[in-house]
């Protein structure tokens, strides 16, 4: 299986190590005015766009809560104000979403990936956002004898991404049929529309319902923050703001607090492979020879680093979600 993963055409990145030194020198990081509106209504507004109802809606609306913005009214309404944030939001399928923010109807939007490179609209990635993480791939019936892309050669593709799969088939020097659908794509080869399909997969279930298998992944999405790119300042500075907070957000959610006790003969040891936002939190235990160990572990470490730690001896570990992380 030939795995592709795709760069961001067309997009610019902007560096969250800029905004992060941009906000250090601000003053108006402090989360706590959040609340003051009357200092951040001076300031402009953005429109943010996000999808009305599909599998986007949900994690935006709940990543705007963990940022501390509150959308509290008509989510069933075309857009809906914040009211401690200068912001208003726009529901809209998320197809449209890229198009709205080329435009500048909206300033910013939460979109899959997949949409942005599909619609090819000039817009910038400010920060992918970490949820609806899926693939494009291309599947085939079971039975079929798939070794390499050029199975694909002369043979008709059904998908509802006909841009992203051309330039696939284009850097693999394929010639095939592309059909667009805009639904149900996994049908098509049991109905006899298509030899193959490329489609949306997450956890692959959809597939192996229908009775296919999937033979190459050729773009990894998940929900990112886009921006317009012609944002003023004042736009640009809440645009800072509200982006500290998605990366606080995201940061508590990559990393655990971590509690242990430490018998003090293996205490240097259990520090070292501890490493700490500085570093570890050291306190002697009533009992004694014993030390309480308090510590922060990235989530992909975290399983690894406990193996090592009941190795040397701890005990009591307690490990405690973080809601907000601002180094
Ligand atoms: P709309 O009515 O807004 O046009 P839709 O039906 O086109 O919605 P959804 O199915 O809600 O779209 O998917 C929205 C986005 O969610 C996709 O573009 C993709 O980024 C992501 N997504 C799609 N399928 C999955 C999946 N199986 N798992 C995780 N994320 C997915
Ligand atoms: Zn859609």
């Amino acid at each position: 299986m030939c795995y592709y993963y795709k760069t961001l055409k067309g997009l610019t990145y902007v560096s969250p190590f800029f905004i992060a030194f941009t906000e250090l020198f601000k003053n108006t990081i402090d989360m706590s005015d959040a609340s003051n509106t009357t200092a951040t209504t001076e300031v402009g507004k953005l429109k943010l766009a996000i999808q009305k109802s599909g599998r986007l809606h949900d994690d935006s609306m709940k990543l705007l809560k963990e940022c501390g913005i509150d959308i509290s009214n008509g989510v069933n309404k075309l857009k809906a104000e914040a009211s401690n944030f200068p912001l208003e939001v726009y529901f809209l399928r998320d197809d449209d979403i890229p198009q709205y923010v080329e435009d500048g109807v909206a300033d910013i939007g939460f979109v899959g990936e997949n949409v942005v490179l599909e619609k090819k609209k000039k817009v910038d990635l400010v920060e992918k956002l970490g949820f609806s993480k899926c693939r494009l791939s291309i599947a085939v019936s079971k039975g079929v004898n798939y070794e390499n892309a050029s199975f694909l050669e002369g043979k008709k593709i059904a998908t509802s991404y006909p841009v992203i799969v051309q330039d696939f088939l284009d850097r693999e020097g394929i010639k095939a049929d592309i059909h667009e659908i805009s639904g149900s794509v996994e049908i098509a080869p049991g109905i006899g529309l298509a030899e193959a399909i490329c489609d949306l997969v997450s956890s692959g279930s959809t597939l192996f319902m229908n009775g296919l298998k999937e033979v190459e992944t050729i773009l990894q999405s998940q929900a990112i923050l886009i921006k317009n790119k012609h944002l003023n300042i004042e736009q640009q500075q809440v645009l800072d703001k509200m982006l500290f907070r998605i990366q606080s957000v995201k940061k508590a959610k990559n990393n655990k607090y971590v509690l242990l006790n430490a018998p003090n003969e293996n205490l240097e040891k259990i520090i070292s492979i501890l490493p700490g936002m500085k570093s570890p939190t050291v306190l002697p235990l009533a009992e004694k020879g014993w030390s309480s160990v308090h510590s922060v572990l990235k989530e992909s470490e975290f399983w690894d680093i406990i193996e090592q730690l009941k190795a040397l001896g701890a005990q009591g570990i307690l490990v405690v979600p973080i809601e907000k992380m601002i180094i």
